[in-house]
């Protein structure tokens, strides 16, 4: 046992009156009576006293957080539910996949991308990266172990972290279990009649198998039209379901990505100029969107992304499409039967597969007990952006701000000077109570 976890061991002890616990956390892997509070809790063999942090997620995020603390000197155990880093870009990501942003905003702390991969790099490129992020800062998540359930115990002040074979007990939890835990699959009527395949874009990898097949993709965020452009590849005949306004903007304008165009302007003007500098210069790019059946907001895009989390979608080619023909839009689905489409403008249309691009929700609410730091609604924080990252006892969000890697990189650093701050406080008075002055 290191002297560090011993002393943050200790640390608990003298935080509390608690003297019947001092000899079993003497142990780091202790297996204490602790973890059996309850008759119901007794299947728990296992009790484990994790000295720093636990974070639950191995994504991009749960890493970042774990790199980042150890670059503050303080250890963490990363908790994954699935048998790899970054699952939901390993398994659940299409083929031609590359980042939405520039490299340089997707980077994670502490380590940029090599120089030699392009601006937006490849899926393959960006798991390369995190494999390599993975290895340079030893990290070493323990796979195949979903978090049950996440508490704070009020009489021991720690949390207490359940899996199907353990109890993990720290003074920190650190959520990274991500904004796209699980797949969002709309009930629409008719669904069990219609004859063919309805698969959500978590598992769809290419357009290969679609070939010559009319599909419709239901959602048109980046993902769906990106989606809609890959089968128009694979020589499928895709349409688009629009449901509501979105705004579309050029991947780039003026010789620059968009977002960090975007990002240079928001340093000099307002949110609603710059909104208006980057839909007037879309239309130059991109044309008048309304008449391609994708109407546009009443708010600006960058407005409406501060005020909602809704992301303007980046064009990589689709539009294009949608205008010579290729891919038509309808709007919202009425209802399915046998290999019918209705839609709730009156018209039917008969398709061989259909493809959810509806999305991802936070699993946080089904596993994280009573915080305020989390909303019970959409497992998301209940602070706007930039509050989000902390909560009361120990408890700390990454991954949540609606901001993609960028906002991963900004909680991550907040979060690991924090704990740094309380980690060397507890050695400071650890040291002094071992060592009294004379
Ligand atoms: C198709 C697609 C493209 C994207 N492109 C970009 C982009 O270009 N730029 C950008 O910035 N963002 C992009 N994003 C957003 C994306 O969410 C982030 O890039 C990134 O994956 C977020 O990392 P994360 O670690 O927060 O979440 P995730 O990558 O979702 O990782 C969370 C991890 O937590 C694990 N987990 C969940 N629940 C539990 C549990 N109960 N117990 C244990 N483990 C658990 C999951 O298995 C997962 O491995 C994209 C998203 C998608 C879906």
């Amino acid at each position: 046992m290191s002297f560090d976890s011993r002393i943050m061991c200790e640390s608990l002890l003298l935080s509390k009156p608690m003297e019947e616990h001092t000899k079993r956390l003497h142990d780091p892997y202790f297996k204490p009576h602790v973890a059996t509070k309850t008759v119901q809790e007794t299947y728990i063999a296992n009790c484990v006293w994790v000295p720093g942090p636990i974070i639950v997620g191995a994504g991009p995020s749960g890493l970042a957080a774990a790199a980042c603390l150890k670059n503050q000197g303080v250890s963490s155990l990363i908790l994954e539910q699935s048998n790899c880093i970054a699952s939901l870009w390993q398994f659940k990501t299409y083929d031609r996949l590359c980042l939405h942003l520039p490299k340089k905003f997707c980077q994670l702390p502490l380590m940029p991308f090599p120089k030699d991969f392009p601006n937006y790099p490849t899926k393959q490129q960006f798991l390369a990266y995190l494999e390599s992020y993975t290895k340079h800062f030893d990290l070493k998540p323990i796979f195949n172990t979903m978090v049950l359930s996440a508490g704070y115990d009020e009489e021991y002040r720690l949390w207490r972290v359940k899996t199907k074979v353990s109890e993990y007990v720290s003074r920190w939890v650190i959520v990274a279990s991500g904004e796209n835990a699980e797949e969002v699959v709309p009930k629409i009527e008719g669904m069990n009649e219609f004859s063919g395949p309805i698969i959500h874009t978590s598992l769809y990898k290419s357009g290969g198998c679609f070939e010559n097949k009319k599909v419709l993709v239901v959602g048109c965020g980046n993902s769906g039209m990106e989606v809609c452009l890959d089968l128009c590849n694979f020589n499928a005949c895709p349409s688009l379901v629009v449901r509501g306004s979105l705004h579309v903007l050029p991947q780039e304008m003026l010789g620059r990505s968009t977002f960090g165009l975007s990002m240079w302007l928001l340093k000099w003007l307002p949110v609603r100029v710059v909104d208006q500098i980057l839909l007037l210069a879309s239309h130059f790019i991109i044309g008048d969107t309304n008449r391609l059946g994708l109407s546009r907001p009443k708010l600006g895009p960058l407005e409406l992304k501060k005020i909602s989390g809704k992301t303007p979608v980046l064009d990589v080619g689709t539009l294009a499409k949608i205008r010579n023909g290729d891919i038509k839009v309808y709007p919202e689905i009425k209802r399915l039967s046998c290999d019918n489409v209705e839609f709730v403008d009156g018209r039917t249309e008969k398709f061989d597969a259909i493809i959810l691009a509806t999305g991802y929700r936070s699993n946080v609410s089904t596993w994280l007990k009573d915080t305020n730091l989390f909303s019970k609604d959409d497992g998301f924080p209940t602070k706007s952006f930039p509050e989000g990252w902390k909560g009361e006892c120990g408890l700390y969000a990454i991954g949540f701000t609606r901001r993609g890697l960028l906002g991963t990189s900004m909680d991550a650093t907040r979060i690991a000077e924090d704990i740094e701050r309380q980690w060397n406080m507890d050695m400071k008075h650890l040291k002094s109570l071992r060592h009294p002055s004379p």
